[in-house]
């Protein structure tokens, strides 16, 4: 079985990994933790995927059948909590002639990895263990091996590479001693999912609210019952339980948009952001995609949508080096084009993002305004706006890199 791509993790990383190397004949394994009984149990994440995703779903099949779960998004808005200011709206569609998604598809990970697992358990080239833990593997100049232990009994697998899309604990990277550069934000994110209707008030589908004390993100997501997603930030030494208890969370959602009676609460949980890049994104035949190569801040939902731009472009090399068409080495420029993108785009622009909605100083705060009622108003600078914010500007950039 050397003839194989071995892949840890069913996360979005993985399963696109998988379908897309099935779309080119290549088989590949897929270790998975957690078992068919508790697969949908994960804490909502990720769920805004982007234009240059869309594209790539699309090309698996992957996309049609996301589309009815979610929400197509054309617009998303930018705004001021004080006074409940709409500082600026952008509309995708100004990108119809550069892609058939000029929009976004909100659309939870979950039902992501819901989608595309039923895909690859019904694709013969995809074999997927799961409820089986990954422990560690070996790799020498043939192929790797790969352990793991299913229902208390040790596995071994052999391949002829490993790849590690198992999240941000990624023991690959750490067994390959791969740094994970950057940093840690003191501060966490509270994530409340409530059931309110907030475009009764002038919201969009996805809103970035700004504000120098309390700055939040505001989603919608498809129920049934449609719920919407608010991100707070939270003070360093707040106790996670006092945060959390429900008159806090209630307190938060009226103070952010007062209502005269309480907010539906479904759900809240409390996450810490991390800003990482992986040293390297390869090793032999080990090689790191999505989180656990780089993980990120959720602003701007760059995560899931720049993971699953790893596995296509890894998909595309492996394939020309399966069908002998390119070296080995082919895989140092996945790792040099993806890291770059993971540096200069991901990180750059998640940093940024937080830094404008929680900006101080109130002229940094008017001219931030100002630029952004500026690049709406014109539309070449609306349009690279859009190619930035849609992903299409970071595929096309690496595409480049040799
Ligand atoms: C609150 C929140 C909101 C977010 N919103 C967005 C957004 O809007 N847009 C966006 O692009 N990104 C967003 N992200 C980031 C996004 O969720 C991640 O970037 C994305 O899920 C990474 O995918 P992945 O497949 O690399 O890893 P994961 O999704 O973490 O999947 C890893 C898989 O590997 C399995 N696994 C782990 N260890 C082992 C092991 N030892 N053995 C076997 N299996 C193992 C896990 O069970 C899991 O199934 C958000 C994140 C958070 C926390």
């Amino acid at each position: 079985m050397r003839e194989r791509v071995i892949i840890i993790g069913a996360g979005p990383v993985g399963l696109c990994l998988a379908l897309a190397l099935a779309r080119e004949g290549i088989a590949s394994v897929i270790i998975e933790a957690l078992t068919a009984e508790n697969f949908l149990d994960q804490v909502p994440r990720a769920g805004t995927n982007h234009p240059a995703t869309l594209e790539m779903y699309d090309r698996i099949g992957l996309y049609e059948r996301l589309e009815p779960r979610g929400l197509v998004a054309p617009l998303f808005q930018y705004w001021e909590r004080e006074g409940q200011e709409l500082v600026v709206e952008f509309d995708h569609a100004l990108l119809r002639d550069v892609t058939k998604f000029p929009y976004v598809l909100q659309c939870e990970r979950i039902k992501i990895v819901e989608e595309a697992l039923a895909m690859a358990q019904e694709n013969p080239l995809c074999e997927v263990l799961m409820g089986t833990e990954f422990t560690g593997f070996e790799q020498d100049a043939d192929g790797v091996r790969a352990f793991a232990v299913h229902q208390d009994e040790r596995i071994v697998l052999d391949g002829r590479y490993i790849v590690s899309a198992e999240g941000a604990r990624s023991i690959v990277r750490k067994e390959l001693g791969i740094e994970f550069e950057g940093f840690t934000y003191p501060d966490r994110t509270l994530n409340i999912e409530v059931a309110y209707d907030f475009k009764k008030h002038g919201y969009a589908d996805r809103n970035y609210i700004s504000d120098p004390v309390e700055w939040s993100n505001l989603f919608h997501w498809k129920g049934p019952p449609d719920r919407w997603r608010v991100h707070f930030p939270t003070g360093e030494h707040e106790d996670p339980d006092e945060l959390s208890r429900p008159e806090a969370l209630q307190g938060r959602l009226q103070r952010f948009l007062p209502r005269d009676q309480p907010y539906d609460i479904i759900g809240s949980n409390l996450y810490t952001v991390h800003q990482r890049v992986a040293q390297t994104f390869r090793k032999g035949r080990a090689i790191l995609a999505g989180d656990s190569a780089h993980v990120n801040s959720p602003i701007g939902g760059m995560g899931l949508n720049s993971g699953v731009h790893d596995a296509f472009n890894l998909a595309e090399k492996l394939a020309l080096i399966f069908r002998r068409e390119a070296e080995a080495s082919e895989l140092d420029r996945y790792a040099r084009q993806r890291r770059h993108i993971a540096v200069q785009h991901t990180q750059a622009q998640t940093i940024r993002n937080k830094k404008l909605l929680a900006e101080k100083d109130p002229a940094v705060r008017q001219k931030n305004k100002d630029d952004l009622r500026r690049t709406a108003e014109d539309p070449a600078l609306a349009l690279q706006f859009l190619l930035r914010t849609s992903l299409i500007t970071s595929v096309r950039e690496a595409a480049k890199i040799d």
